[in-house]
């Protein structure tokens, strides 16, 4: 049973082209491939509810390692093994009437959509990871300039590299490093955006009606009880990691690779400590999770 609070896709669904996920050499956008991928799941049998958001998990008792509770409904679902695969939430930025410009000017995806709007204009992209890469790249084909706003002093940190160049070598992308927003002006649309270099504390003013936010996204793990133990940014722990929990120390096996500090609890993708934040990356520890539970319902049996 796969419980979807939203619809299915996750943030690879918001992609407006992926292009290094295995097998699509040209790239797919990510509305696509979600497309695809559930008429997979269809395909081997998977049961979706959606929308149906995980409340809370409780531990179960003889062969049921959880009891999930189900948003709007007073049934619980008894489960024998479960995967936490609730991903991540994007980070806004902290800037002065940001919240009163979301969906006017400020987005946290790059889709055709989003690029209609910036047409030959200038438009700014906060952040250096490979979202941030991705979106520069692309509206850059539409804009007249794209500004890619880093806190760092260059993109080798976050970026992956084959994208990096790509993005250094395009003509109408600037990166400006070492800053900040501090302040978004507009009446019913974005209009300026103030910048602050932050070692110089240097202030200037950008016309821009976009800003695509691409800062990195929070765990969506506040559901989850105190004995999933968490890093301290409140991403899963698993394997290793979790060796010496509690409910580990009288087991028979040590925990699986994906297996969190609970035995029968699992976590993939994005929402797991140490995960690479990359749609092959979750899919494939998706499909390792599934080996896990699968061994452990052999030990069950
Ligand atoms: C704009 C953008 C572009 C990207 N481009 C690329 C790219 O080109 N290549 C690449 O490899 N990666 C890319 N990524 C990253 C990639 O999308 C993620 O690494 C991947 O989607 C992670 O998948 P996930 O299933 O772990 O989490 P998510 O995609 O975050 O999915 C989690 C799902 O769980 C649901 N959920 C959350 N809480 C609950 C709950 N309590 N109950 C029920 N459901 C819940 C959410 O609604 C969501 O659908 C991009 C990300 C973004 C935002």
């Amino acid at each position: 049973m796969v419980l979807e609070s939203f619809a299915p896709g996750g943030q690879a669904g918001s992609s407006s082209l992926i292009e290094n996920f295995f097998g699509f050499p040209t790239g797919i956008s990510g509305g696509e491939l979600t497309n695809r991928a559930q008429l997979q799941a269809f395909r081997f049998g998977a049961k979706f509810s959606t929308p149906a958001q995980a409340l809370s998990l409780a531990f179960g008792e003889g062969d049921h390692a959880a009891v999930l509770q189900i948003v709007g409904s007073t049934a619980k679902l008894r489960a024998k093994c479960v995967i936490i695969a609730t991903g991540a939430d994007y980070n806004r930025i902290d800037a002065d009437g940001r919240e009163r410009l979301e969906g006017r000017g400020v987005y946290y995806a790059a889709t055709a959509a989003e690029r209609q709007l910036c047409r030959s204009a200038t438009v700014i992209v906060a952040g250096g990871g490979n979202s941030a890469g991705q979106a520069a790249m692309f509206l850059s084909e539409y804009a007249e300039k794209v500004l890619l706003m880093i806190r760092g002093a260059d993109l080798s940190k976050s970026m992956s590299s084959y994208l990096s160049l790509r993005v250094e070598a395009k003509k109408n992308i600037e990166i400006i490093c070492h800053t900040e927003i501090r302040k978004m002006t507009g009446e019913k649309h974005l209009e300026t955006v103030e910048l602050e270099n932050i070692e110089t504390h240097e202030r200037r003013t950008v016309q821009t009606s976009a800003v695509f936010s691409m800062t990195g996204a929070k765990p969506r793990t506040d559901w989850l009880p105190p004995e999933i133990e968490r890093d301290d940014k409140g991403f899963v722990k698993t394997g290793a990691a979790v060796a010496d929990a509690p409910a580990w120390k009288s087991a028979k096996r040590p925990p699986g690779l994906l297996e969190t500090s609970r035995p029968g609890i699992f976590a993939a993708g994005d929402v797991r400590s140490g995960s690479v934040k990359r749609c092959t990356a979750a899919v494939g520890e998706g499909g390792m999770a599934v080996e896990g539970v699968h061994q452990v319902l052999g030990t069950y049996a």
